[in-house]
């Protein structure tokens, strides 16, 4: 039963083949059983579960349930849960019990999802690897001497290994994505403004868009009925309307325009990617769409913006965190100054104060105009890129991640070369578009993702291609090895 999609669950449920409470052990179980392996989750709700289970079939017994009513999910650790640790993969956050749920936790609650756990992350959401938790790094399902990918890593291993049947994840710039990809899921980040942020702990908020980590593109679909929407707890939420997600999915592509940036598969890019994502462009093609290159000439300047824009935001952001109203504070503070720097300099890790330290720099009163706002003008150039190539396709494909997963330790020293994976990802948060990852394949048995950008709020075309896709390939259903 754990190696079932959301859709073949929902309908076990209903035809009481299994019910919600056997449903949520049998996966409780496998998390207690793998998590010391594979460390992806922070905290595991058991109790709270069980009891959620127990509802759901009440729920279901009294006919006021909703097709995925007593389905778990793993929720990562980065939307506050309400009486559940929230810790952010920090320890800034370690004593942190969240007082309200996030809207998409509200949401999820609400259809009837059942919250097995939170899902270990990169501190704050800030790195690729998931080796900046202050609870350990995640191991990669695939090959637990490899990394999974971050930030979002203990939403796509445990997804991948089968221990919850969807998560959420969060990307800022490439944190679904990428995990997805060196995981061998299906990871969707919506454009920015479709999925509400609010009770999501804020990295960089105006690249930052929560979404789906799930086993098939039909999943993202059903979960992202839930979850997309206006919230007006969330200024920066859209207003447009939200399309039904699984309407499309078993449309035709034929006659797709597929824009392949010539940018996507230069220098950068392993070669062994390179094949396996134009097999997967070929497959595509089979199946009618028809591809032409494209340019999107500034994209070798998308990693030096990102990594100003991104610093810039969380520097103010983070500044909340300061021992007085919540989160850690240091034994014994002197005064004042002493507080906010022994709590500060106690409870962010090494990437966490690099990435504020750069961030104050790109926006202090000398530097801000060379750095901070020329970084926003090579965004406007990066989104009107983009607008350009929709001007004759429909969507973009490519690779999501330079490469497949690498070895633990292998990039934690070496910051540089870590921001440097994330050429293809980075772009498309700085744009505030849709992106999906979906499994194309495997080099030496390691996932390798494919990606599909679409225009503004066309989620609903992602997901029919990457559906499309998935009916007429099967790298999707592989699982890792030892996880059966
Ligand atoms: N790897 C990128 C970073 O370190 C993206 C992280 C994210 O999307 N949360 O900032």
């Amino acid at each position: 039963m754990h190696q079932s999609t959301l859709a073949q669950l929902s309908v076990a449920l209903e035809s009481k083949q299994i019910s919600s409470e056997e449903l949520t052990r049998l996966y409780l179980d496998r998390c207690k059983k793998y998590n010391d392996s594979l460390n992806c989750f922070i905290t595991i709700n058991e109790d709270e579960a069980i009891e959620k289970a127990k509802f759901a079939d009440q729920q279901r017994a009294d006919n006021k349930h909703t097709a995925l009513t007593g389905i778990p999910v793993a929720q990562k650790d980065i939307f506050c849960t309400n009486g559940i640790k929230t810790s952010c993969g920090s320890k800034m956050l370690d004593n942190f019990i969240a007082p309200y749920d996030a809207t998409i936790v509200e949401k999820m609650n609400n259809a009837g999802f059942v919250t097995l756990g939170k899902t270990n992350m990169d501190e704050f959401a800030m790195g690729s690897s998931n080796e900046t938790s202050f609870y350990g790094a995640v191991k990669n399902p695939w090959n637990t001497e490899y990394v999974p990918g971050g930030s979002s890593g203990g939403s796509a291993s445990a997804v991948a290994a089968r221990l919850a049947p969807i998560a959420t994840g969060t990307d800022t710039g490439g944190s679904i994505r990428q995990p997805a990809s060196l995981c061998g899921i299906t990871g969707l980040k919506p454009t920015y403004g479709r999925v509400s942020r609010y009770g999501m702990i804020a990295f960089a908020s105006s690249l930052d868009q929560g979404g789906p980590m799930a086993l098939t593109a039909e999943d993202a679909a059903l979960m992202m009925n839930v979850i997309a929407g206006f919230d007006e707890r969330d200024s920066t939420s859209a207003e447009q309307t939200v399309d039904d997600y699984t309407e499309k999915l078993n449309d035709s592509i034929e006659g797709l325009k597929i824009g392949l940036p010539k940018e996507y598969f230069g220098e950068g890019l392993d070669s062994n990617i390179a094949k396996i994502v134009e097999e997967g462009i070929k497959e595509l093609e089979k199946l009618g769409a028809v591809c032409k290159e494209i340019e999107l000439p500034n994209t070798e300047l998308s990693i030096p913006a990102y990594y100003v824009v991104a610093p810039a935001e969380c520097s103010s952001n983070l500044s909340r965190f300061d021992g007085v109203r919540f989160g850690h504070r240091c034994e014994e503070p002197t005064d004042l100054s002493d507080l906010y720097c022994r709590s500060r300099g106690e409870g962010f890790g090494k990437e966490v104060k690099r990435r504020i330290m750069i961030g104050a720099y790109v926006l202090s009163a000398g530097y801000y105009d060379a750095y901070y706002l020329k970084a926003q003008q090579i965004r406007h150039l990066i989104r009107d890129d983009f607008q350009n190539a929709f001007k004759d396709i429909d969507v973009i494909a490519g690779p999501t991640a330079t490469g497949t997963a690498f070895k633990l330790n292998e990039m934690i020293d070496d910051p540089v070369s870590m921001y440097l994976s994330d050429l293809y990802t980075v772009s498309v948060n700085l744009a505030g578009l849709p992106a999906i990852s979906v499994p194309a394949g495997f080099v030496n048995n390691l996932p390798v993702g494919m990606q599909l950008i679409g225009n503004y709020f066309e989620e609903s075309r992602l997901l029919n291609i990457a559906h499309q896709f998935q009916q007429a390939t099967d790298h999707h259903k592989a699982i890792p090895g030892g996880f059966e």
